[in-house]
């Protein structure tokens, strides 16, 4: 696949960058995108998931611990 821009080989990275609003593929060169002005989203979001599986966790063992209190509270 090719820049879209400059027509240079993308790497794997840049092939799978997508647009931030229609999150379609942006077939855009790292060196190109540094002149566009939109922020593109990468595929580490799978990382965001994990993020959000840590905050779950977070406010799940919050929960615990405000269940304690609060059932305490009530007794
Ligand atoms: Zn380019």
């Amino acid at each position: 696949m090719r820049c879209s821009c400059c027509n240079k080989n993308l790497t794997d990275f840049e092939s799978v960058l997508r647009h931030p609003v229609t999150m379609e593929f942006l077939d855009i060169c790292s060196r190109c995108l540094k002149d566009i002005p939109i922020n593109p989203v990468e595929p580490a979001s799978e990382i965001d998931d994990v993020d959000y599986d840590d905050i779950e966790e977070l406010f799940y063992r919050e929960s615990i611990v405000t269940g304690k209190q609060i059932g305490r509270a009530h007794v």
